[in-house]
């Protein structure tokens, strides 16, 4: 300023001694002028520079927050700031877990470990999903629950290396023409996104995932694809001409190179069975195409596709899944069955059966899946009300006479069986029992196959197991009077015997025995009960709604039959649970006859099927709708689902 100042004084002084005034002040005007623009220029430079350095300082804080690992003590003092958990457990959650932090441990991991519940209302658990979906609207960014069904696996995984990847634990889940999403746990490391982002030539858009399930997810896809891989790469250097057919696909399976037992179609199949018991899949295809060969699950009644792989892998995978059921590797153009017994992750036994069919590309194997724990459920999983469960015990605590159960393939017939006769088989009392095919393997029971090829039939594996001193019998199902007289045979010399029948309902079962030939005295002097079922596909606890029931909808339901509609039922919703179906689990509904003193009566040479029926329902038979109807107040199922199993009732 004193520059200036001494500056104006020169120019003051040289002016006045030497310039007529007025020409002094046009000169002092611009002079000024200068200055002002002399002063803006700079302001706006220094501007300029502090905005410059501005930026700088704000991207170096940015660089730093964002490659910045989540830590445990922040993350808490988060929770604890946002009243999710109290500062007490903040600080116990602290001290137990800083250690596991170094260990690699996600501390979000380290948090869900604890099992706190929610601080304020609804007092939820804090699972390490919940914690993620917190994590996610925290970092602003979108959450995912990684559903490994929708992920093509081959393209994700082609995308990063393996190293790279689990380097910053980020798992590719979608890819597309111009964007990529990858998942992560991480919200606040981004160094992979600018070195990726030019490599991939596409938008990179970030999710927040469950880290458990990026890790696993991660080890599992990038294992089945080095394994694929690796398996093709050993199935091109044995190949000889370079052309992939049939005949060829047999030869390498015979020659051992690319053989069932080869390490990289040993860890394929591992993983296939594994991923499709998590899955909670009923059964496994897979499917023989020209190049490629589609693998897919079905869930809750549904197909799923899974994956693809080559069709000289799929062959070599088949192969190997013949094995290990002790199937014919060499016959591949006959229909073959098998069975394999193996140990899900959790320890818990699974029957897998298997079934071969001979296609136009190669050998189809389909697998269902039994795990005994589904097969037997206790009554009260049955779905049996209780009053149906009343009659059901009545029934079954006889000691001597017949019990149907009736229904279409895929009605759960055989798990109302098991489940029954698993309740039954006490140590004084023999079970045997004669299937076709046997569905699970229970130590309890003495079980026999039906063998057609050695003459071994139900009729004579039943007259067989007379001999064996059994109390209770279970005959897989009555279809020929041979079979049928020997189960009257064997309920009129004093045992229980339990059988299936394919008829659409209780009353039916005993036209259909008639029909085969059976005395109606015989049916009379024999049969204790009948139960008709069907399985209704039941409401996903995590997203059902409650909604309200159209009044003519509910007395189509329940005529004649006087049940009140009530006030609120449940209708579906759809979430990642249950793969937004809004049905998670099936459960039965029933129909039960028991034959009392006043039936038998009614069941005569001339049976009065009419009368048969009014008298069941006088005595307390309902129709499956009303098993249906029950099902749907209590919240479980919809009356849609009951409909459409059941059919519109327009018979009752
Ligand atoms: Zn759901």
């Amino acid at each position: 300023m004193s520059l200036m100042s001494s500056l104006f004084y020169i120019l003051f002084v040289f002016f006045t001694t030497s310039v007529p005034t007025r020409e002094l002040l046009t000169v002092i005007e611009s002079s000024g002028t200068l200055t002002i623009g002399c002063w803006i220029t700079c302001g706006t430079l220094w501007k300029v520079e502090i905005k410059h350095w501005k930026d700088a300082l704000e991207e170096t804080t940015r660089q730093s927050q964002f490659d910045r690992k989540l830590e445990l003590k922040g993350l808490l003092e988060d929770l604890a700031a946002e009243g999710l958990i109290s500062r007490q457990d903040a600080q116990k959650v602290y001290r137990s877990g800083h250690s596991k932090e170094r260990g690699d441990a996600h501390p979000l991991t380290i948090i869900a470990d604890r099992r706190l519940n929610r601080v304020s209302p609804p007092h939820e658990l804090l699972t390490l999903e919940a914690l993620t979906v917190w994590l996610a609207r925290k970092a602003n960014l979108p959450y995912l629950r990684i559903d490994p069904l929708k992920i093509d696996v081959t393209s994700v995984t082609s995308l990063v290396s393996y190293a790279y990847a689990a380097r910053f634990k980020i798992l590719p889940v979608d890819v597309t023409e111009d964007r990529v999403l990858i998942a992560t746990a991480e919200p606040y490391v981004r160094e992979w996104e600018n070195e990726l982002s030019p490599i991939l030539h596409r938008n990179i858009s970030r999710v927040i995932s469950n880290p458990v399930d990026i890790n696993r997810y991660l080890l599992e896809f990038y294992a089945l694809t080095e394994s694929v891989k690796r398996a093709v790469g050993k199935a091109a250097s044995n190949r000889i001409d370079g052309t992939i057919n049939l005949e060829q696909l047999v030869e390498l399976g015979r020659a051992g190179k690319l053989d069932a037992n080869d390490r990289y179609v040993v860890n394929i199949v591992d993983w296939l069975l594994q991923y499709a018991f998590d899955q909670r899949a009923s059964d496994i295809h897979l499917e023989p195409h020209r190049e490629n060969s589609d693998v897919r699950f079905r869930i809750d009644g549904v197909l799923h596709p899974v994956y693809q792989l080559p069709t000289v892998i799929m062959s070599a995978v088949i192969s190997r899944i013949k094995v290990l059921g002790r199937m014919d590797l060499a016959e591949k153009r006959r229909p073959q069955d098998g069975r394999i017994k193996t140990r899900a992750q959790t320890g818990s036994e699974v029957e897998l059966r298997l079934s071969t069919m001979p296609t136009v590309f190669g050998e189809k194997l389909v697998m269902r899946i039994f795990d005994p724990e589904i097969v037997v459920k206790s009554f009260e999983e049955l779905g049996l009300s209780s009053n149906e469960l009343s009659r059901w015990k009545q029934m079954v605590s006889q000691p001597y006479g017949i019990i149907l159960v009736t229904g279409p393939t895929g009605s759960g017939k055989t798990t109302t069986l098991y489940s029954t006769l698993k309740q039954l088989a006490r140590p004084e009392v023999n079970v045997c029992t004669v299937e076709d095919p046997i569905e699970m393997i229970e130590p309890r029971f003495n079980q026999m196959q039906v063998q057609p090829a050695i003459g071994l039939d139900f009729a004579g594996g039943l007259r067989n197991l007379l001999r064996q001193d059994p109390d209770i019998i279970m005959v897989g199902e009555i279809r020929d009077i041979e079979t049928a007289d020997m189960a009257v045979q064997a309920a009129l010399t004093g045992h229980l015997v339990f059988s299936t029948l394919h008829t659409n309902d209780a009353i039916s079962a005993i036209v259909r025995l008639m029909d085969i030939g059976v005395p109606h005295y015989l049916i009379r002097a024999t049969l204790l009960g009948v139960v008709a079922q069907r399985l209704v596909r039941t409401l996903c606890p995590n997203c059902k709604q409650p909604g309200e029931i159209d009044d003519d909808l509910w007395q189509s339901l329940v005529s004649p039959w006087k049940i009140a509609k009530p006030k609120t039922i449940f209708l579906p919703g759809g979430c990642l649970e249950c793969r937004e179906t809004g049905y998670l689990g099936r459960m039965g509904i029933y129909e039960m006859l028991r034959t009392t003193p006043a039936l038998r009566r009614l069941i005569r040479a001339d049976t009065d099927v009419m009368k048969l029926r009014e008298q069941a329902m006088k005595e307390g038979m309902h129709p499956l709708h009303i098993s249906g109807a029950q099902k749907t107040c209590a919240g479980l199922t919809t009356i849609e689902e009951v409909f459409r199993v059941a059919g519109t009732g327009e018979d009752f």
